[in-house]
């Protein structure tokens, strides 16, 4: 593990304990004050995996299942992107306890194990699928390194198969987005580079799912990264996308903008203690001390 995945592993484990304290303070708030913020939740793997190096990231089907039971049994509402979308276009009030559940990547292991909770439960969500790894049993570079080591991970770190894709799409609960063309960082390509990335990805997609392609998730997130920037949001306008999802941490209010929406990151660590601080508003602070952090770290790896 390089000495930067553990700086960050370790920041997080910290804002992990300083969230938790939080929550009552953010709990008694909204009693008080309305909070009509959403929180977009970004899963990665559904997976017991616990090796590579995104393994940090990787939450397990039981915990999985026991957010979304959260959700069910504390009167969450758990909305689509669309129905994200509408209120900010509309500039409507958005309910309180509103939550929007996301997927970056576009593993199998999603289909797998959370599409049977998501469906139990009707909650939609979104998952953001890479053009040129999808459905291709392609793997992302962090897991060829994993497989290389352990070949019979294979049908755990795969991405989805169109067949999995269609039948998601024809229950009606999920919708799919764009995570790019090849999963690079695209804020800092040029101009060529990045209407491929942002132009060819849509199309291609809407081409494969025969439906618009409205939202898009960027492959990294982070502005100090050089995954975000004013170039690539008048890109996405220009794509015809709608909205673009980042990586900064934090909810969202009907004043963002559409094309640097934060969302909130889920990890293994989240029992319900931290997944119920992060729903509130608890770790919404956090995207301070992550820009903090990204500007002296200023690449991912
Ligand atoms: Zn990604």
């Amino acid at each position: 593990m390089s000495m930067r995945i553990f700086l960050k592993n370790c920041f997080v484990k910290f804002m992990d304990h300083a969230a938790l304290p939080l929550y009552g303070a953010y709990e008694l708030k909204n009693r008080l004050l309305t909070d009509s913020k959403a929180a977009i939740l970004v899963y990665h793997k559904i997976s017991d995996l616990e090796d590579g190096i995104d393994a940090f990231w990787n939450v397990s089907p039981a915990l999985f299942a026991r957010h979304m039971a959260y959700l069910a049994e504390n009167g969450f509402n758990v909305l689509s992107l669309d129905q994200l979308c509408d209120h900010i276009a509309r500039q409507t009030t958005m309910p309180e306890k509103s939550v929007v559940l996301t997927f970056d990547d576009g593993y199998a292991n999603v289909y797998r194990h959370a599409y049977p909770v998501l469906r139990e439960y009707g909650f939609p969500a979104t998952i953001f699928l890479t053009g040129r790894y999808t459905g291709r049993n392609r793997l992302y570079w962090w897991d060829r390194q994993l497989t290389a080591e352990k070949p019979d991970m294979f049908d755990e770190v795969r991405t989805l198969a169109w067949s999995e894709i269609e039948e998601m799409q024809s229950s009606g609960l999920i919708a799919f987005g764009s995570h790019s063309m090849s999963h690079d960082h695209i804020g800092k390509l040029s101009p060529r580079r990045m209407e491929y990335e942002l132009g060819t990805s849509r199309a291609y997609l809407e081409r494969k799912l025969k439906r618009r392609v409205r939202y898009f998730a960027y492959p990294g997130g982070i502005r100090e990264y050089g995954d975000v920037s004013d170039e690539t949001a008048r890109v996405l306008a220009r794509s015809g996308y709608e909205l673009a999802c980042t990586s900064e941490t934090g909810r969202n209010g009907l004043r963002e903008s559409r094309y640097a929406l934060k969302r909130i990151g889920m990890g293994r660590n989240d029992n319900i203690q931290l997944f119920r601080a992060k729903l509130v508003g608890g770790y919404d602070w956090v995207g301070y001390a992550q820009r903090a952090f990204h500007r002296v770290f200023k690449s991912p790896w």
